[in-house]
């Protein structure tokens, strides 16, 4: 499994490489993530906000408040192209969640966790076998 990934834009002014390995991608069916990509909902891989780096170009960022969890989303994207990069809540809890499309090599990579299946749209096809919520992950069980 390569430990090093690259990704960018559909026109190449935004480019990024993640230092770490991914391990599976998380669909998201909400209704936010709808209207931003324009499909059945978003792909993405959740990697540590540290290993996430821009290597070329800057992109531009939608501050999306009109959230289920009331926490502002910045979601960011190429102003040429309108490519979807990544997004992050705020404060940004250590990771970024970085649209999957946007890879140069998907080799391997598959949904193992679906989120919003509540809102999926109709003709979205996900697959029981893998984890899947209604709404957002649920919080992680507080620490003893
Ligand atoms: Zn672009
Ligand atoms: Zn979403």
């Amino acid at each position: 499994m390569p430990t090093t990934h690259t990704g960018g834009c559909l026109c190449s002014a935004i480019r990024y490489t993640i230092d770490a390995p991914i391990t599976g991608l998380r669909a998201c069916h909400c209704v936010n993530c709808q209207k931003h990509t324009g499909a059945g909902g978003s792909v993405n891989a959740v990697v540590p906000s540290d290993k996430f780096r821009i290597t070329r170009g800057t992109t531009r960022k939608y501050d999306d408040a009109a959230t289920q969890s009331g926490r502002t989303l910045s979601r960011h994207f190429c102003e040429k192209c309108g490519s979807p990069i990544y997004s992050h809540r705020n404060p940004n809890p250590g990771f970024v969640v970085v649209r999957a499309g946007t890879l140069d090599d998907k080799a391997g990579l598959r949904i193992t966790g679906n989120i919003w299946t509540s809102t999926a749209a109709a003709w979205s096809h996900i697959d029981p076998s893998t984890e899947c919520h209604p709404e957002n992950m649920p919080a992680p069980a507080p620490k003893p």
